[in-house]
């Protein structure tokens, strides 16, 4: 017994390094690295030994509902609808608005070889539009662009500025609510055409970019200065005003309508307004660090989900969006999302997939037209 004892009281003064005792909270030292390594350079490797799934093609066929002209030419085309094939992508909605590209005319021809596998989104042109011939010069404008082929609008774009995203006319300092669209927005309702719009950005973007910012480091990069334009509640206000005054057209908020940090608000402006849906494109991130109150949300609002990527034409980023949408993976990082947060799978039921992938979007370029 002595000796045991003896023995104990040797190794406590032998203690190896690795067993020093961590600083109480705050004692950082000088040297800890917590006071060196910079937020912008810190990368986790995750260490857990918990399931890491990869899903290289949806479990049901997609209609992609947010994408843009990502491409130069017909092999570029050909290779993406290769892709679409591969990971289970039946359609894509390519949106002429914020491209800077081709014409909608040879952006149309440019995929008529594939035409069955695309379908074309224009803008509302807003040449004359302080002039005496509108509204009759932007609806013509808009039964062009109809007649050669375009099923919606979109993506238009409205960061505080106004109809950002609109070509070939300047749109700045018209927001979805003017009065100056309600007969375009109308002709959009007779002609079936849905309207996607962008609304705003992720809240993150109008905080003090400070230690407080929960999404700072990507918010450092799509800041919002809010000092001569519309700010965030003003442009959220600006979509339910256009929502509400034109029911019988369908809004597609892109996005979540950058409500990701409040979902109930979003929930409420749905409950609201049945001529509302809203699409998952570019906020896997944005969703995925949040994910029983997304699944909850994305399960009660099944009927008004829209499946949509908008962020290129490799295959691994929509083997990302699948992972996140199919499995119960949990705690993994996607680096080109550009948050220090890690994602947690949404595991939604085959019933929910099925529409948001899918019928949702069946449903509104079909049956509704
Ligand atoms: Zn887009």
């Amino acid at each position: 017994m002595k000796h045991s004892w003896l023995l104990l009281l040797a190794t406590a003064l032998f203690l190896p390094a690795c067993s020093d005792p961590r600083p109480a909270d705050g004692e950082r030292t000088q040297d800890s690295p917590v006071n060196h390594i910079l937020l912008r350079d810190f990368a986790p490797t995750v260490i857990n030994n918990i399931p890491v799934t990869r899903v290289e093609r949806a479990r049901f066929d997609i209609i992609d509902m947010h994408s843009h002209d990502y491409t130069s030419n017909p092999e570029e085309i050909a290779q993406w609808v290769r892709v679409m094939d591969s990971v289970g992508v039946l359609n894509t909605a390519v949106m002429h608005c914020s491209w800077i590209g081709r014409p909608f005319e040879e952006f149309v021809q440019a995929y008529e070889p594939y035409k069955d596998r695309f379908r074309f989104w224009c803008c509302f042109d807003y040449t004359g539009i302080d002039t005496d011939e509108w509204p009759a010069a932007g609806i013509a404008a808009l039964e062009r662009c109809h007649d050669l082929g375009a099923v919606g609008i979109g993506e238009m774009g409205d960061k505080g500025e106004g109809d950002t995203y609109a070509r070939p006319a300047d749109g700045t300092g018209i927001h979805i609510d003017d009065p100056r669209l309600r007969p375009l927005l109308a002709k959009c309702a007779e002609l079936r055409m849905p309207v996607s719009i962008h609304i705003a950005e992720p809240y993150w973007m109008y905080l003090p970019m400070d230690e407080t910012n929960d999404g700072l480091v990507n918010a450092v990069t799509w800041h919002v200065d809010t000092a001569d334009c519309y700010g965030y509640d003003q442009l959220i206000n600006s979509f339910e005003n256009a929502v509400r005054d034109n029911p019988a057209t369908i809004f597609i908020a892109c996005h979540y309508l950058n409500m990701n940090h409040d979902l109930p608000r979003l929930a409420s402006l749905l409950d609201k307004y049945p001529n509302m849906y809203f699409d998952i494109s570019a906020r896997v991130a944005e969703s995925a660090h949040t994910p029983r109150a997304t699944r909850d949300f994305l399960i009660r609002y099944q009927d008004r989900v829209l499946f949509g990527t908008d962020n290129g034409t490799e295959p691994s980023m929509y083997h990302n969006i699948f992972r996140v949408l199919e499995t119960n993976d949990e705690h993994f990082y996607v680096p080109e999302y550009g948050y220090h947060w890690p994602l947690s799978a949404l595991n939604l039921p085959d019933d929910v997939l099925r529409k948001l992938y899918h019928d949702n979007a069946e449903r509104i370029l079909t049956q509704y037209r």
